[in-house]
């Protein structure tokens, strides 16, 4: 999993920071999302794919990366 976020359309409001405090922040002066990690580990990724969802602006980009190992499209 790969995030990246985008403080130019993020409008302070927090969702990230309350649902996954251990992958995004707020900044204490202008109250933008902050990145605290970019590859977060597997344990925190159902959060960040929350956080995502329910980020008022879409700041939030989840891509997702299973690389060597995944399914390929088609099977399940
Ligand atoms: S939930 Fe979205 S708008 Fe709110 S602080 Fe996080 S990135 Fe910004």
């Amino acid at each position: 999993m790969h995030l990246s976020i985008d403080r130019d359309r993020c409008i302070g409001a927090g969702m990230c920071a309350l649902t996954a405090p251990e992958v995004f922040d707020q900044d204490a002066e202008d109250g933008l999302v902050v990145l605290r990690t970019a590859a977060p580990p597997p344990g925190l990724h159902a959060g960040a794919r929350l956080a995502a969802g329910l980020c008022p602006a879409a700041a939030l980009t989840v891509t997702e990366q299973d690389g060597a190992g995944s399914s390929p499209p088609g099977e399940q």
